[in-house]
C-alpha cells in the first residue's frame, strides 16, 4: 500500500478492523463482557489514572465499540469518536461536555421533533438555555449569540422536511465567535456530507438511522473534528481546567486534538452513563460495511418516488431538495451532489385528514416511528412525533397538519409508487 488514503468504500469496510488478535475471526467479534482483567496492579492504576489507554468497564470503552468509533472518525473525517447508547445521548454528552449552568447555546429551529424537545424541556434541568435561529437564515443565529453562548447546533440534512443547512456559513459565524459548531449528520451520513469539511468541529449521530440501516437497534456517536482549540479558554473549563478526579490533569494539554473525545468519554460516559451495548455497535458496524451501496440507492428511490409524487393530484408540494424545482436545490447540489437522503415531506390537499388516511391506507410503507431503515417507512408528525410542540412551533419545524413524513426504502420504486398511489386514492 501507498501513503494514498483509502477511498470511502474501503474505509467503511476496514477501518478500524482487523482479523481478532486472540482467533484470527475476520468478523470484529462481539465482546459480550462487562469487565477486562488488568495485567497487574501497576496496568490497573495506570489505567484508572489516564496514563494508558486500555479497557478497564464496558460502560467506559469495550473493543467491539472501539472498532465502530475508529470507523466513523474515518468516515467524517474526525480524530476520534465516541460510541454512545443512542442520538439523544450523543447530544446530551456533547452539550455536556460544553455547556455549565446559566450558559447558552444557539439551535437551529429545523430540526428532529425529538430534540427540539430535549433542548427545549429536559436541558433546562440542567440550567443549559437553547436561543432558537432560523436555519435558512445564517445571520439569524449571528443575532442570537451572546458571552453566555458555548456553541452552535444545527442538522445537516435537516428532519423531518428536505432542509439542507448552509453549513459554511454557520461555520464562519461560529469562528468569528471562537465557539464550537455541531452538526447532527444522522440525516446524511457521511456518505452524502462530511460536515468537517465545511467548518463544523463537533459531529454528533443517531446510529439507529441510516448508519446502522436495517431498524434493529439503538445508537449514537459523538465526532471530534479535532479543529476546536479548547486549551486556556476558561468558557470550557471541562476542556481547560484542571480535573479532580483525574489528580489535575487538564484534558486539552493532555490529548491535543482529541480532547473533545476523551472529555465525552470519562466525563460522559463514565459519570453519565448511556454506553452503548456491544451487540448493538456490531449490527451497526454490519450496517455501516454497505453504507455506501444503501444511501445511493436511497438517494435514488427517493428521487424517483419524489418526482412522482410532484405532480400527483392529491398533493399540494413535494419538499425534496433533489428536485430541480426545490427552494433548496442549490444548496443540496453544493453540500450533497452524490443524492439530497431519502427523508423528504409531502403536504396533501385534504390537510389533516388526508394525512391520517395515507398512513392507514398504505400497505408496503410501515407506519412508525423511524427513518432510516432498509423498508420504506411513512408518519403523519403533527399527531405523533411533533404533537408536543405548539401549532405554530410545528410549522416552523416544517411539520404542520397537511405534512406527511417519508423515509424511503431500498424496495423496487415501481412498488412503493403502487402502494403510495393507491393509498391516495382510495
Ligand atoms: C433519531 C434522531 C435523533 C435521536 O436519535 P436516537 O438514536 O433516536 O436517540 C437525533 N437526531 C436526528 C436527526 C434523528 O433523526
Amino acid at each position: 500500500m501507498t501513503d494514498r488514503l483509502p477511498g470511502f468504500n474501503t474505509l467503511a469496510i476496514h477501518a478500524g478492523a482487523a482479523p481478532d488478535a486472540a482467533t484470527g475471526a475476520r468478523a470484529t467479534p462481539i465482546y459480550q463482557t462487562a469487565s477486562f482483567v488488568f495485567d497487574d496492579v501497576d496496568h490497573a492504576a495506570s489505567l484508572f489514572g489516564l496514563q494508558a489507554f486500555g479497557n478497564i468497564y464496558s460502560r467506559i470503552t469495550n473493543p467491539t465499540n472501539a472498532v465502530l468509533e475508529e470507523r466513523i472518525a474515518a468516515l467524517e473525517g474526525g480524530t476520534a469518536a465516541v460510541a454512545v447508547a443512542s442520538g439523544h445521548a450523543a447530544e446530551f454528552l456533547t452539550m455536556n461536555a460544553l455547556l455549565q449552568p446559566g450558559d447558552e447555546f444557539v439551535a437551529a429551529n429545523k430540526l428532529y421533533g425529538g430534540s427540539i424537545n430535549q433542548f427545549n424541556h429536559a436541558y433546562k434541568n440542567f440550567g443549559w438555555n437553547v436561543v432558537w435561529a432560523d436555519t435558512d437564515d445564517p445571520a439569524s443565529f449571528e443575532r442570537a449569540i451572546t458571552p453566555r453562548t458555548r456553541a452552535i447546533f444545527c442538522e445537516s440534512i435537516a428532519n423531518p422536511g428536505g432542509v439542507v443547512t448552509d453549513i459554511a456559513a454557520l461555520s464562519a459565524i461560529a469562528k468569528r465567535h471562537n465557539i464550537p459548531l455541531v452538526v447532527d449528520n444522522t440525516m446524511a451520513t457521511p456518505y452524502l456530507i462530511r460536515p468537517f469539511e465545511h467548518g463544523a468541529d463537533i459531529v454528533v449521530h443517531s446510529a439507529t438511522k441510516f448508519l446502522g440501516g436495517h431498524g434493529n437497534s439503538i445508537g449514537g456517536l459523538v465526532v471530534d473534528g479535532g479543529t476546536f482549540t479548547w486549551a486556556g479558554d476558561d468558557r470550557y473549563p471541562a476542556l481547560s481546567k484542571p480535573r479532580p478526579e483525574y489528580a489535575g490533569m487538564v484534558l486539552s494539554e493532555t490529548f491535543g486534538n482529541f480532547a473533545f473525545a476523551i472529555a465525552i468519554r470519562v466525563l460522559g460516559l463514565r459519570d453519565l452513563g448511556p454506553a452503548l451495548a456491544p451487540f448493538n455497535a456490531f449490527l451497526i458496524l454490519n450496517g455501516i460495511e454497505t453504507l455506501p451501496l444503501r444511501m445511493q440507492r436511497h438517494c435514488d428511490n427517493a428521487l424517483a418516488i419524489a418526482t412522482h409524487l410532484s405532480t400527483h393530484p392529491a398533493v399540494a408540494w413535494v419538499s425534496y431538495p433533489g428536485l430541480e424545482s426545490d427552494r433548496y436545490h442549490a444548496l443540496a447540489r453544493r453540500y450533497s451532489p452524490n443524492g439530497a437522503g431519502a427523508v423528504f415531506t409531502v403536504g396533501l390537499k385534504g390537510g389533516y385528514d388526508a394525512g391520517v388516511k395515507l398512513v392507514s391506507n398504505l400497505q408496503l410503507f410501515s407506519h412508525l416511528a423511524n427513518i432510516g431503515d432498509t423498508r420504506s417507512l411513512v408518519i403523519h408528525p403533527a399527531s405523533t412525533t411533533h404533537r408536543q410542540l405548539t401549532d405554530p412551533q410545528k410549522i416552523t419545524a416544517g411539520a404542520g397538519p397537511e405534512v406527511v413524513r417519508l423515509s424511503i426504502g431500498l424496495e423496487d420504486p415501481a412498488d412503493l409508487i403502487e402502494d403510495l398511489d393507491a393509498a391516495l386514492s382510495a
